[in-house]
């Protein structure tokens, strides 16, 4: 009858299944996060995820208060520990005196292997661990091909998870129905949140930047977006444009529920609608890759084909020198590098960008993938082991579903294509802001003209390219070709 809710990446209150289940199930209920040493420890000391986890933390303790305080349970709220989660779960289902911890499925290779710990502590002491779906609306063994094995290619697989889909996957969790259950909090183990200083993080620009926090944040971005959905389709590939639903870290955090917006956009999928059709295709292959991770998780750390590990990428000193002129947005493509300068000074990418810088890292500078898959998990806020590993590897041409290689982007080609108007480009590198539409994707290749008349001169106000393209993607050919199809 004591049930202890272990909050991860689903931090909010409407339609959570664990919570749900939790309270459904139970007579007293406790809700709880950790913020997890083992995986704080590593990390820079300022750390923007941090600060969203932090101010989300702050969102869903007052909605579980509203909801306990709702139903007659005063103080409910979370409770939060700073310390490692193998521990710290088994300790407070102890003090708590639960039979039952419930939480949500986390198919990260680190995660499944610290609830293996978790669960085999819990089961010592005569505590079920219960575990249910929610970060995704399929996962696992769920879409399966006919003869019964895992999809490798996203349009069959696309079409069986429309197959399948069905009002019962994506209905709603009624949480607030059991919300009586709600525990209130034990006086000698007091809720609240620590401050982003007491569990040791400094604050980021992440108020400055105004990235909408928890599930009330969440809200006010799905609604925004669901003015523009109709024209997702063709707004989505335009940085300059506000495209995109900008709700990846929302799901990351599980800050909305995935059920919700699946539902909506199913809804008017079926209506007809173009736009949504698109955007439901998009977190269609956030399951797809979710399920690649669960069935092929050699991929987190090799090739998905293990025949492109043969490839001999760039390295040494030469190597360390491109690396960290494409980290700092210093190689001199306009687009790549306005593209660095948004994931550092926000977190965020825009989702063209991070294909033509993932292509240019690799196809470009013939870095190996796992250098640029580093970097982005540090800097996006949104970062996601299983899209951006299958991102990484469908740039790299060495993933399931990924670009032949011999296609490879030309990063001049799709900044005329994608910022026409270079409005990305200059809000990003002020530098070249002067310089017309006709030289700021390329500006060594600007009329003398045009570069006098901006006062630009290249070298002094802007660096010149680090690699001919032309001559870089013979390189590369001739480097992929070394791939050879198993026997
Ligand atoms: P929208 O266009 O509004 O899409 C809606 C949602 O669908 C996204 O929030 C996301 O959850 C999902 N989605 C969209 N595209 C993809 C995709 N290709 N794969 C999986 N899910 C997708 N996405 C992440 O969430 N985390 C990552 O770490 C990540 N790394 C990437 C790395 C590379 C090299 C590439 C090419 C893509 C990566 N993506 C990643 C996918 C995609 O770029 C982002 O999900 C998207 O840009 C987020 O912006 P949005 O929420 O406005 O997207």
């Amino acid at each position: 009858d004591r049930g202890l809710v272990w909050f991860r990446r689903d931090l909010r209150v409407s339609d959570q299944a664990a919570l749900y289940h939790a309270l459904n199930s139970c007579k007293q209920v406790w809700c709880a996060f950790v913020f997890d040493s083992d995986i704080l420890d590593a990390l820079p000391r300022c750390d923007r995820r941090v600060e969203f986890i932090h101010a989300s933390l702050l969102d869903l303790d007052g909605e579980l208060r509203a909801l306990g305080q709702a139903h007659g349970q005063v103080p409910t709220g979370l409770i939060v520990r700073h310390a490692s989660a193998q521990k710290a779960i088994p300790k407070l289902a102890e003090e708590l005196r639960v039979q039952a911890v419930f939480c949500n499925h986390d198919d990260e290779p680190q995660a499944l292997a610290r609830d293996a710990q978790v669960r085999g502590a819990l089961a010592h002491a005569g505590v079920m661990l219960h575990d249910f779906k929610d970060h995704t609306v399929f996962e696992r063994s769920e879409v399966l091909t006919q003869s019964g094995t895992a999809f490798s290619v996203f349009t069959p697989y696309k079409n069986a998870w429309l197959k399948k889909i069905e009002p019962f996957f994506l209905h709603g969790y009624p949480v607030e129905k059991y919300a009586a259950a709600l525990a209130p909090c034990p006086a000698s183990h007091p809720p609240g949140v620590p401050t982003l200083a007491e569990i040791g993080f400094e604050t980021t620009n992440l108020r400055a930047l105004k990235i909408a926090t928890g599930s009330h944040g969440a809200r006010g971005l799905f609604e925004d977006f669901l003015d523009r959905i109709d024209r997702y389709h063709q707004a989505r590939d335009f940085p300059a444009v506000k495209g995109p639903s900008y709700l990846s870290v929302h799901l990351r955090f599980g800050t909305l529920s995935i059920r919700q917006l699946a539902r909506v956009a199913y809804q008017m999928h079926l209506a007809g609608q173009q736009g949504a059709s698109t955007w439901l295709g998009e977190l269609i292959w956030r399951d797809f890759y979710m399920q690649i991770l669960h069935h092929h998780p050699h991929a987190v750390a090799s090739a998905f084909k293990p025949e492109y590990d043969a490839i001999k990428w760039e390295h040494g000193k030469h190597a360390q020198t491109l690396f960290k002129a494409w980290c700092e947005g210093r190689t001199g493509y306009p687009l790549v590098d306005a593209a660095m300068a948004q994931i550092n000074q926000t977190g965020y990418m825009h989702n063209r960008l991070r294909m033509v810088v993932a292509s240019f890292l690799v196809k470009d500078l013939g870095i190996d993938w796992r250098w640029g898959e580093r970097y982005f998990a540090e800097k996006l806020i949104d970062f996601d082991l299983a899209a951006n590993n299958g991102g990484w590897q469908w740039a790299a041409s060495t993933g399931c579903d990924a670009q032949p290689y011999f296609r490879i982007f030309n990063p001049v080609s799709q900044s005329q294509k994608f910022d026409p108007e270079g409005k990305f480009i200059r809000r990003y590198l002020p530098q070249l802001a002067k310089l017309p539409n006709a030289a700021i994707h390329a500006p060594w290749l600007a009329k003398p003209i045009d570069l006098q008349t901006a006062d630009f001169v290249l070298e002094r106000d802007y660096q010149a390219p680090i690699v001919d393209h032309a001559e870089a993607r013979e390189r590369t050919l001739a480097r992929y070709a070394v791939v050879k199809k198993p026997a």
